[in-house]
């Protein structure tokens, strides 16, 4: 089958390659192919054939909204404008059309529609009969198909459809939050956008973007984020967004149980942050039966708490994160009351689980405090307890810890060191099982039996080990926060 020379098959493969790549940018060859379909249907928008170039430019839409070359986007939403003004008023017996329950799945299997409907022989397996594709009408309901997505919201009478950016927004926070970011993705920037998003949002676009916040939130507190501004930047957007929905009350008996998943939670926030995705999301509801209706979600009384919710976790997280350490109240964790130190405690802690992740950053920072203040054996430990427990801190050392333990390692580093060792044996091992057997029976002999091959006192108070515990410690840490180190961590971005 041809049309006007061309083969509709390799019109349609082209059209689909389009659709599948339209992450693309100022493609020439994609831009040809757009603008030979503008210009055909815009040559006779209420033809015979311009049902078919219209669904070309409906499978190609994507591409249109990603960045084409010059004119493009102009040319196709000027053919889709007179395509629908040429066909909606024609008369017709039908009582409804194919386009009026398309939907973005469905985007996929458009570009095959034109053989199929050419081919009067082959075989057809849609619910609606042929004649209603081909119908002007459908055809102009899709023109506002694809009006809509390269242009949201500017049409009527159409499904309702998730905007191109918010697709490939889902897809990069889904990527993030799991823990597995896009190589396009660069974290801090993706997070400080959706603190924007929710600045500059439209009042009915607000509850969404700050959904999407609280989700990025969690992850921005976990300590993946090591710039301050990122976490400002959210705390600044919720806490502009907060009077909007503050103050107001509601009637409902019940609002929606969130999802309590990163990706999941940012999903949800996307979609409601655009009436097309509204749209979606009412009809998915209704189809499926499951879910809260709109209102429960977006109600504003809901949302102030939501937002108070989330500018406490900030708040905790940037202090958790950011602000001083006050390591005195774990003093009666690792001290006894004589003085001395809680060892089998403390050598417990060292172990590398993911149950001690939450001890081993202030008891990283004690022990590099007290380092000063102590005799060779106990610092010794102490030594050797900043440097595991910042080997085991997850995922990294908030700046306060990793700057208080650095301290103390580049004053050890700088001590002399003599040329040799002043014992015989070796330097006591760092792996687990064997150096906490070690050090509890170095730190309390009279406590702890020996564990075999204990080192003697002397290769423990090494100075040549203490240094190179010291360097090891200060590679792993000196370079995660590189922009902060000098302005204590008030960066301006
Ligand atoms: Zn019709
Ligand atoms: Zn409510
Ligand atoms: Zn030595």
């Amino acid at each position: 089958m041809n049309v006007d020379g061309t083969p509709i098959d390799e019109l349609s493969r082209s059209w689909d390659t389009i659709r599948k790549n339209y992450q693309t940018s100022r493609n020439s060859e994609y831009d040809r192919t757009v603008r030979e379909c503008a210009t055909r249907l815009a040559a006779d928008p209420g033809g015979e054939a311009a049902y078919m170039w219209t669904f070309g430019l409906v499978v190609m839409a994507p591409y249109v909204t990603w960045l084409p070359g010059e004119g493009v986007l102009r040319d196709a939403m000027a053919a889709l404008e007179a395509a629908d003004r040429a066909l909606s008023d024609q008369p017709c017996d039908h009582d409804s059309h194919p386009y009026e329950s398309h939907d973005g799945e469905d985007d996929m299997y458009l570009a095959k529609r034109p053989s199929e409907l050419a081919d009067e022989t082959s075989e057809w397996e849609q619910d609606r009969p042929r004649d209603e594709w081909r119908c002007p009408r459908n055809a102009a309901g899709f023109a506002r198909v694809g009006m809509d997505i390269v242009d949201p919201g500017s049409v009527t009478d159409i499904p309702p459809r998730l905007p191109v950016d918010a697709q490939h927004t889902i897809e990069s926070l889904s990527a993030l939050l799991h823990g597995y970011p896009k190589p396009w993705t660069d974290i801090d920037e993706e997070i400080s956008s959706q603190a924007w998003n929710l600045s500059t949002a439209e009042p009915a676009d607000r509850a969404g973007h700050l959904l999407v916040v609280r989700a990025v939130t969690w992850y921005a507190v976990s300590g993946m984020v090591r710039t301050k501004s990122v976490l400002d930047d959210l705390f600044k957007a919720v806490e502009k967004t907060l009077p909007h929905f503050a103050g107001t009350s509601c009637a409902h008996e019940w609002h929606a149980t969130l999802p309590d998943s990163g990706p999941e939670a940012a999903e949800v926030g996307v979609i409601l942050s655009s009436p097309g995705g509204r749209g979606v999301y009412e009809r998915d509801r209704l189809e499926s039966g499951r879910g809260a209706p709109l209102e429960h979600v977006v109600c504003p009384a809901f949302m102030a708490e939501i937002a108070e919710t989330t500018l406490t976790v900030l708040r905790e997280g940037r202090e958790e994160l950011f602000g001083d350490r006050d390591t005195s109240r774990v003093d009666a964790e690792y001290l006894r009351a004589d003085g001395r130190l809680e060892i089998e405690k403390i050598a417990e802690r060292l172990d590398d689980t993911s149950w001690n992740e939450e001890y081993v950053d202030d008891l990283g920072l004690w022990a590099a405090r007290r380092y000063e203040q102590t005799g060779d054996r106990e610092r010794a430990v102490l030594l050797l307890t900043a440097y595991q427990a910042m080997e085991n801190s997850y995922p990294s050392p908030p700046l306060p810890v990793a700057r208080g333990v650095l301290a103390t390692m580049r004053a050890v580093a700088a001590a002399p060191r003599p040329g040799e060792c002043a014992h015989g044996d070796e330097h006591p091992t760092l792996r687990s099982a064997e150096f906490r057997r070690g050090l509890l029976h170095f730190y309390a002999p009279e406590e702890f039996p020996p564990p075999e091959g204990a080192r003697s006192p002397e290769a423990w108070t090494c100075p040549r080990f203490a240094g190179m515990v010291a360097d090891e410690c200060i590679g792993g840490l000196e370079d995660l926060y590189e922009d902060e180190d000098e302005d204590e961590g008030e960066g301006e971005d």
